[in-house]
């Protein structure tokens, strides 16, 4: 791997399990240049009664993986309980899960425990889709002077099943990035993927989009691990997988090609605003239309027939299915707005 990829590597299991599997999995890493070696040590489960974590035996392992092999090592911590464990077992870097980060209680209990102990702190975003909850929990540790030292995107909860496991919603870590450009940006493509096959690939997107570091989940057999074993990679499969990634550059020549490109870029979104006013134009023509012949908004029959040309052309351009989903969805309901407005209009006069 080229050692400048990443500003910081973290990998490690998903949980701690046993002595032997923590020590079979850093023996892995040893020729890594790893930053923090990770292991969740108390688990946060969706349903009561499966493995939960092996509790504070796990942080002693953890010490003497630090021992033999010089790792850093960091875990999960949800509770002012955690916290104190962690402290007292000297880790180096605790992370705050994205189940903790949505809940400004928790977030609150977790600020009061960390302040004064001087242990840097990474901020898995929140579950849900919101940049200001992830913002605001950040400045909640702020306020009680934690120097935050990073975050963590691990994308976001979803219930219809997708590619991903969590739906990555790539705006949002763009976003953060813009609002705070001080705080080094992480990926998690382990819990963002869902599985082994996504993890090269989001890595690698990882350096295209220019993120600080990522933390990825590994186990020495994963097949056999208590928790998220469909998205654990073995050791040697992350060794292959960081040997395999692109570095990118930010030469001069690459800068002036972006600038031409982006030059057409925003010729085209500007094309594309007025395409779109003139639509919404022809929406109003129609709306006042139907308002002389008393006829409905909505109706479904065109709207269907609409829908179905452009997933077809959709299919064929190879754009996504999804995003022109929505698109013409977005489209469909402004034109609408706009053609009530025309009737309530009427109605007023
Ligand atoms: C984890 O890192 O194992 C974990 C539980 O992560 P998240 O909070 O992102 O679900
Ligand atoms: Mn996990």
């Amino acid at each position: 791997m080229h050692a400048d990829l990443f500003q910081c590597l973290i990998a490690g299991p998903c949980s701690a399990e046993s002595r032997e599997q923590l020590f079979q999995t850093a023996e892995g890493f040893k020729n890594l240049p790893l930053n923090y070696f990770r292991a969740g040590i108390w688990k946060p489960r969706s349903q009561p009664g499966a493995f939960e974590g092996i509790g504070n035996e796990g942080l002693l392992w953890l010490q003497e993986v630090r021992e033999k092999y010089g790792f850093k090592i960091c875990t999960e911590v949800a509770t002012a309980e955690h916290v104190k464990a962690a402290v007292e077992h000297r880790l180096d870097m605790v992370w705050i899960g994205a189940r903790s980060t949505v809940n400004p209680f928790t977030i609150q209990e977790l600020a009061e425990a960390l302040q004064s102990t001087g242990i840097p702190v990474m901020v898995k975003n929140p579950i849900n889709p919101d940049l200001n909850l992830w913002l605001g929990a950040i400045e909640r540790l702020e306020r009680h002077f934690i120097n935050v030292i990073g975050v963590i995107h691990r994308g976001f909860s979803v219930y219809q099943k997708t590619k991903y496991r969590n739906n990555p919603h790539w705006q949002i870590a763009i976003d953060f990035k813009e609002a705070r450009p001080d705080l080094p940006l992480l990926m998690d493509p382990s819990h963002i993927g869902g599985r082994s096959a996504l993890i090269g690939p989001l890595t690698q997107q990882a350096i295209d989009l220019d993120y600080n570091g990522v933390m990825i989940e590994s186990h020495f057999n994963p097949k056999e691990a208590l928790t998220d074993a469909k998205q654990q990679i073995s050791p040697r499969d992350l060794v292959e997988l960081l040997e395999r990634l692109k570095p990118r550059s930010n030469n001069d020549k690459l800068q002036s090609l972006l600038k031409d490109l982006r030059k057409k870029l925003s010729l085209v979104d500007h094309s594309l605003f007025d395409l779109l006013v003139e639509r919404m134009e022809l929406s109003l023509q129609i709306g006042l239309l139907k308002r002389t012949h008393n006829s409905t908004i909505l109706q479904v029959e065109r709207w269907e027939e609409t829908k179905r040309i452009m997933m077809q052309r959709a299919a064929l351009s190879g754009l996504s299915q999804e995003f022109i989903e929505q698109y013409i969805k977005m489209l469909h309901e402004e034109s609408l707005r706009i053609q009530l407005e025309v009737i309530k209009e009427n109605h007023a006069h």
